[in-house]
């Protein structure tokens, strides 16, 4: 019977001590396990190459013959360049190493030589690496390249792992049961570790990593899945049925039919409550897609069914508007509908709490303030956030508390590119709006330098003669150390000056009260002010149909999905909308994240985009990705493994032979050690 390598020691590979076990666990490199699973970050390829097709800078390998006496000359303190022609095929290069003068003794005119080093194409220069006598064998061209850290180099490392597989190799367990190795051609364990770690080419590489990336995405997956399960199976959530022919009063009450989108998405919402099950659904629609009108159907069926009902947002602004909209779809049917927000002070407050806690109020839509612990709820039965991105975990949770196995809707206009929704929200069930409201049009959208600004303005003045409004982001409110950002006191009082006596120019930032936040809002909402300078605060959900104009400073300052976010402001009507990207961007991925803006307003293409330009920590912020280290894997590019992991994960929860056969043993013993069984047994 064979040990799990993960317990040995690193002691226990030849040549590791004490010593240097310290240095690799500094690496978390605890057991062989954790040695033998340390897989090489990159491969240098040794293959030998034709020089006239090198690329500059390219690493090559050369055979050739030494064409002049090679000479070392010395400079400075201890250094010296060695140096010689080199006759490759028919092209004479020049070979120089650095602080290797001692080589020379063995170098010999008209000798055959390997020469590995960069490639200069214009100086027909290597500079060497390494140079061995005569031709070397084909067979291992390329070697792995290991991350070092301090005194541990990448060669120390692939010592030691050689040492260990040639110790221990044959100790690797094998996760994967026959049958899914061969529906998907995959290597054993065993073949994959030593091919990545002792390569044969760059095919084989390919073959051992396509199976270890299967292996951890299918493991992650199992433990998805597996929490899905039995989240499902334990929540003895209630089952609400909502009364189709209600549903219908409500949507034909609307002053604009639904999209096929929206139906579709109420009619999974509603589904789903009806299910014993408690609901834990994403709803992922693009800025304008009309996830309110969405949530408003499913909280009035809810409502109708005799429960109460609650929208968090993060926001007071958005809390407001949402309210406004509420109310007036919701309050004609017969429905109460009040707001629980921050500014909710003494004696009101005391009133609302109470008809909360008698269920007479039908719907609480709220910032935070909602989850206090003095905000009680009669008989809570559905709870929808939005923009949930915002919030952490915690509130998600707190909210879900307020009531007894409460159904559960989050909203988020941040579209997440499918191949992480699959991972991160693995958990959880996704609807998608992806379709816009019938005659909007596209936003059209520029990126112009900050000199170009009199043009700019002169455009939006246009706009605002045909009697539109306009956003003016700015990216900070006050003077920071960095000099250079526009700050936005100072953008309103030039825009003051620049309007002056033809537009109204308003200024919104996160340093006003949300009384004056209020008051900034209604006057634009009213047209009272034409144009309204603001930091990103009016970020989120804010929605003002007549402004169709957006001009936004130091753009390449936001992110992608920032920016996207904000240029949903506009283009909320039938009109015509423009955004204009103020940007002098100093990096080319700058320059790229500005042209993705012009070209696209698809906020999931978008998405995938900035996926691909920050790589998925970044995407999410490391805290909330959710997302495990993968040692060889890699979501953005292997996601369509994922997707496939994901599927077989269902299927083998369900299955009983999963449970049961022992080829799945190891899969079992993974998801034991992961804590992922202990909830399963809960129950
Ligand atoms: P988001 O998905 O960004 O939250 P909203 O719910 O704020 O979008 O909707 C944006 C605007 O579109 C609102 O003014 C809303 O009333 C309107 N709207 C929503 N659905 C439709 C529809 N089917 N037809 C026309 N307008 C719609
Ligand atoms: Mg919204």
């Amino acid at each position: 019977m064979s040990i799990n390598p993960h317990k040995r020691p690193i002691t226990d590979v030849t040549g590791i001590g004490e010593e240097k076990a310290k240095l690799f666990e500094g690496l978390k490199l605890k057991t062989v396990g954790d040695l033998l699973e340390n897989f090489p970050f990159r491969y240098e390829d040794y293959k030998i190459k034709d020089l006239q097709s090198a690329e500059h800078d390219e690493r090559v390998t050369v055979i050739g013959t030494i064409h002049s006496e090679p000479s070392v000359r010395y400079y400075g303190k201890k250094k010296n360049r060695l140096s010689f022609r080199m006759l490759v095929g028919k092209l004479l290069v020049t070979v120089t190493f650095f602080n290797r003068g001692f080589l020379k003794k063995q170098l010999t005119l008209g000798a055959e030589v390997t020469v590995s080093g960069k490639w200069d194409r214009h100086r027909m220069t290597i500079t060497g690496t390494e140079i061995h006598q005569g031709a070397i064998q084909q067979e291992q061209t390329i070697e792995p390249v290991y991350s070092a850290s301090g005194t541990v180099t990448s060669k120390m490392i692939k010592g030691a792992i050689s040492q260990a597989l040639k110790q221990f190799g044959s100790e690797v367990p094998e996760p994967l049961p026959e049958a899914i190795r061969t529906k998907y051609k995959l290597v054993s364990k065993h073949e994959a570790v030593t091919q990545l770690h002792h390569p044969t080419d760059q095919g084989t590489v390919k073959q051992a990593r396509r199976r270890m990336v299967y292996e951890e995405f299918l493991a992650f997956q199992l433990k998805m899945q597996l929490f899905r399960k039995v989240q499902r199976e334990q929540s003895s959530g209630q089952a609400i049925e909502v009364d189709q022919e209600i549903l219908k009063t409500f949507i034909t009450s609307l002053p604009f039919p639904l999209t096929n989108a929206q139906n579709r998405v109420i009619q999974e919402v509603i589904k789903d409550l009806a299910s014993p099950y408690q609901m834990n659904r994403l709803l992922q629609g693009d800025v304008g897609s009309g996830k309110t009108v969405v949530a408003a159907a499913c909280l009035y069926g809810v409502i109708c069914e005799g429960y109460q009902t609650a929208l968090m947002v993060p926001t007071e602004i958005l809390a407001e508007q949402h309210l406004e909209s509420l109310k007036g779809w919701l309050e004609p049917l017969g429905k109460r509908v009040e707001l629980f927000s921050g500014s909710l002070k003494g004696k009101r407050r005391r009133e609302l709490l109470q008809d909360l806690a008698d269920g007479t109020i039908d719907l609480a839509v709220g910032t935070h303030a909602l989850i206090q612990d003095d905000v009680v709820f009669k008989r809570l039965g559905f709870a929808i956030t939005d923009e949930q991105h915002r919030f952490g975990v915690n509130q998600r949770r707190q909210l879900r508390s307020k009531g007894e196995h409460v159904d559960v809707l989050f909203m988020t206009a941040t579209p997440i590119p499918r191949t992480l929704a699959i991972s991160v929200f693995g958990d959880m069930d996704v609807s998608i709006l992806d379709e816009m409201p019938a005659g909007r049009k596209p936003i059209e959208t520029y990126w112009a330098k900050h000199d170009m600004l009199e043009r700019v303005l002169g455009f939006v003045e246009k706009e605002l003669q045909q009697g539109r409004q306009a956003y003016v982001i700015c990216p900070l409110i006050e003077e920071s150390e960095m000099l250079d950002v526009q700050n936005a006191l100072d953008v309103h009082q030039i825009l003051t000056g620049y309007f002056k006596e033809r537009f109204a120019v308003g200024l919104m930032h996160g340093r006003l009260s949300s009384d004056e936040k209020d008051e900034v809002m209604a006057l634009f909402d009213q047209n009272k002010t034409q144009v309204l300078v603001s930091t990103t605060v009016v970020e989120v959900g804010v929605n003002v149909p007549n402004a169709t104009m957006m001009v936004i400073y130091d753009a390449d300052r936001f992110g992608l999905a920032q920016l996207h976010q904000l240029r949903g402001r506009v283009g909320r009507g039938d009109a015509q909308s423009y955004c204009v990207l103020l940007a002098d961007p100093k990096t080319e991925n700058g320059r790229e994240r500005m042209r993705i803006m012009t070209e696209t307003n698809d906020g999931f293409v978008l998405s995938e985009r900035d996926l691909e330009l920050r790589g998925p920590g970044d995407f999410f912020g490391a805290k909330q990705s959710g997302l495990p280290d993968f040692k060889v894997a890699d979501v953005v590019h292997d996601y369509r493994t994922l997707e496939v992991a994901r599927q077989d994960a269902q299927a083998l929860v369900e299955s009983n032979h999963f449970w049961k056969d022992p080829e799945y043993q190891w899969l079992r013993e993974y998801l034991e050690t992961t804590g992922a069984l202990d909830q399963g047994k809960l129950d």
